[in-house]
């Protein structure tokens, strides 16, 4: 940070899943990747930092993108309810619980139909671009019934079979 880059805020106040003086953004401006009903605010970003720490909301019946890249993510849920596939397992989410994504693992995030999904996720300040799924990648985790279930965003509150 150069002399001229004013410090930081020593405190921004949280109301509601908002932060005083950070920007509220739709999860990715490219809109390359397939997702649904996101937001991301950077809460943490400083060139002096190696990490960043970001909160993404996700509304009801939405999710992010499928995707693997080489960075980590960790995770702790801060609202409402989900589930998550890390690799070859779909996880029901509740509140503070945290999730390690590690390196080049498939992950997705789904709120459930009826709350939203919002956590906090630390990454590194220096990342690689996420990787997505080809048709084959898709079809490898599909042979899994849950996993199946979990990609079509399926209610998985509810029982995979009748
Ligand atoms: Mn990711």
């Amino acid at each position: 940070m150069s002399d001229a880059d004013p410090e930081p805020m020593s405190l921004r106040k949280a109301e509601e899943f908002r932060w005083a003086g950070v920007e509220h953004r739709p999860y990715k401006d490219d809109q390359s990747a397939p997702f649904k009903a996101i937001s991301r605010q950077t809460l943490f970003s400083d060139p002096r930092l190696l990490g960043e720490l970001r909160y993404f909301e996700i509304e009801p019946g939405g999710f992010s993108t499928l995707e693997r890249h080489e960075h980590m993510h960790a995770v702790v849920v801060l609202r409402g309810e989900g589930h998550c596939l890390v690799g070859a397992a779909v996880h029901p989410l509740a509140l503070h619980d945290l999730v390690t994504i590690s390196p080049w693992t498939w992950h997705q995030f789904r709120a459930s139909a009826a709350a939203p999904l919002g956590f906090l996720c630390l990454v590194n300040a220096a990342r690689d671009r996420p990787h997505l799924p080809t048709e084959e990648d898709r079809a490898a985790l599909r042979r899994d019934p849950a996993v199946a279930a979990f990609l079509d965003g399926a209610d998985l509150a509810k029982p995979l079979c009748p």
